[in-house]
């Protein structure tokens, strides 16, 4: 064991461990807040460890009258200095089965034999209230020597819970460490595994990768990433033979995803966004590349890799939308930019400018930057929104009811003379005066 003294733990914690040591319990906090702590990072969350029993602890807790938000998998809730606390009983898991989940949880072991069931040596430490570090497997020192390594036998520990294999990429990614390499082998030659994980836990631990620098955790690990997301393969050995690129797609989707906001919608959106460019290639008779129409094979492939992790409705058809106009030109002028926020609402604008400024820094952005374009686009936008300026139908100085007042059937016609008086007040062509709104709709309406 080493005797390394980390800083001071969070209140919280010391105080969840003082309330189950005055109890005459063993308590330690272990997990993600010991390697954060290591690492001068913040801890997420704050994981103790105990001897006692979950409902030996929830009478603790209500004994002192600490708040207990109940039992769940053997994991209570507490709330010290307004902060959440997750207690756990020491446990030994026991028989895996389907290579995902324990087939039965001892208690009553050890602390050691609790962190030897962990992922990694930089996650099986625990510390004790005054911040000495209880390291049995070598943790720090992968943690010194920048490395992922499983506790114990690699390959065993992944035939566990092949989970684990994603979870080695995802904190290689957050990290920026790189795998060990009998970890490593091991993980590409589980990596089949996988297809036993539910798709929930895959698109998390895939998002937390996407969300952090997962440049090279990309690159390096594309075998693992893509045996979860098959239909990507065509793009990692795909080349971009064209002046205004200096990657292959794979190298420029990875580098794309790194300059996006920390914002998940707009990272899944930059993994996909190239992703029909093999499927689109074409060469000219000088050996230039082209891609023409390959967001709309890219859109396809998100679909179907979206509706298989399970995205909900809204955040899958953002991505879409992201996906399909990556590539649309936004024209840098007051009406080109109406136009686009009143078709993709402001929310959505934002985020395109976005992926759109990313896609341009992963290309040959010294030959090619378009910085001036994109600020001149936001400034407009930024104009339009804080002048309130009218870009949806619900701004329009007319509704529906005050077009059946004048005599205009309701119906489909009605609907697209509507559209029709909002694309003139965004191109100047009307004032978004009612008065003036009305006198068009009469003539629309007898035109259409
Ligand atoms: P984060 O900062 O993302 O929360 P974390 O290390 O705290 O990272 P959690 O998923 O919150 O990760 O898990 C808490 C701890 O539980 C881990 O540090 C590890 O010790 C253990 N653990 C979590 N998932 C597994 C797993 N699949 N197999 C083995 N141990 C695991
Ligand atoms: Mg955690």
């Amino acid at each position: 064991m080493a005797n390394t003294k980390l800083g001071r733990l969070a209140p919280s914690a010391i105080l969840a461990m003082e309330t189950l040591a005055a109890a005459g319990f063993e308590a330690y906090l272990v997990g993600g807040a010991v390697r954060d702590m290591v690492m001068g990072r913040q801890p997420n969350d704050i994981d103790i460890a105990t001897n006692a029993l979950p409902g030996q602890v929830e009478n603790l807790l209500k004994g002192n009258g600490r708040h207990s938000a109940g039992i769940k998998y053997g994991t209570v809730l507490g709330i010290f200095n307004g902060e959440e606390v997750q207690i756990t009983t020491f446990r030994s898991e026991e028989g895996y089965e389907a290579y995902r989940r324990p087939l039965s949880v001892a208690f009553g072991v050890s602390l050691e034999d609790d962190l030897s069931r962990r992922d990694f040596t930089m996650n099986a430490m625990a510390a004790d209230t005054k911040g000495a570090l209880i390291d049995p497997f070598g943790g720090l020192k992968d943690i010194e020597a920048r490395l992922v390594r499983c506790v114990g036998d690699p390959s065993k520990r992944f035939s566990e819970d092949a989970l684990r294999i994603l979870r080695a990429v995802r904190f290689a990614s957050q990290l920026g460490f790189s795998i060990e390499p009998e970890t490593l082998e091991a993980a590409n030659c589980n990596k089949g595994l996988l297809a036993h994980i539910s798709s929930e836990r895959i698109k998390a631990e895939i998002e937390k990768m996407l969300l952090a620098d997962p440049v090279k955790a990309l690159i390096n690990h594309n075998q693992i990433i893509m045996s979860v997301l098959p239909e990507l393969l065509p793009i990692v050995d795909a080349p971009q033979n064209n002046p205004h690129h200096l990657y292959g797609v794979f190298e420029h989707t990875a580098v794309a995803i790194s300059h996006c906001r920390a914002c998940p919608i707009e990272r899944w959106a930059a993994l996909f966004h190239d992703a029909g460019k093999p499927g689109a290639a074409t060469v000219d008779e000088e050996g230039i590349q082209h891609f023409e129409g390959h967001e709309a094979i890219s859109v396809e492939i998100a679909q179907t890799i979206l509706s298989r992790l399970k995205f909900s409705n809204k955040e899958a058809s953002r991505i879409l939308l992201l996906v399909k106009h990556h590539d649309d030109t936004i024209p840098p002028n007051l009406p080109g930019v109406k136009r686009w926020l009143s078709k993709i609402g402001q929310e959505a604008f934002w985020q395109l400018m976005s992926l759109k400024r990313a896609d341009n820094l992963a290309q040959n952005y010294s030959c090619f930057p378009r910085d001036d374009e994109y600020s001149a686009i936001e400034q407009i936008a930024s104009q339009v929104i804080s002048g309130s300026e009218c870009t949806t139908l619900s701004q329009l100085s007319v509704s529906g009811n005050d077009l059946i007042n004048i005599g205009i059937n309701q119906g489909p016609g009605l609907g697209k003379v509507l559209g029709e008086l909002l694309s003139m007040v965004i191109d100047g062509d009307a004032q978004n005066e009612k008065e003036d709104l009305l006198r068009h709709a009469s003539r629309l309406a007898n035109s259409n």
